[in-house]
C-alpha cells in the first residue's frame, strides 16, 4: 500500500476543465535527483484544473 499521490494529476487529461502544465519539480523531464519524479509519475507533466475558482 505505497501508491505514491500525485499532486495535480486529479484531473482527467480529456477533460474540459483540466490543461496540462510542465511539473514544477522535475521541470518537465520527468527526474527528480536521478529517480523517476515522484510529482508527475515520471512523465514530466501534470493536469491542474483551469477555470476553477
Ligand atoms: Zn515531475
Amino acid at each position: 500500500m505505497s501508491e505514491p499521490i500525485v499532486p495535480g494529476d486529479k484531473a482527467q487529461p480529456d477533460a474540459e476543465n483540466a490543461g496540462e502544465d510542465l511539473c514544477p519539480q522535475c521541470n518537465g523531464t520527468g527526474r527528480y535527483k536521478d529517480e523517476e519524479c515522484k510529482n508527475c509519475g515520471g512523465s514530466g507533466k501534470v493536469f491542474v484544473p483551469v477555470g476553477t475558482p
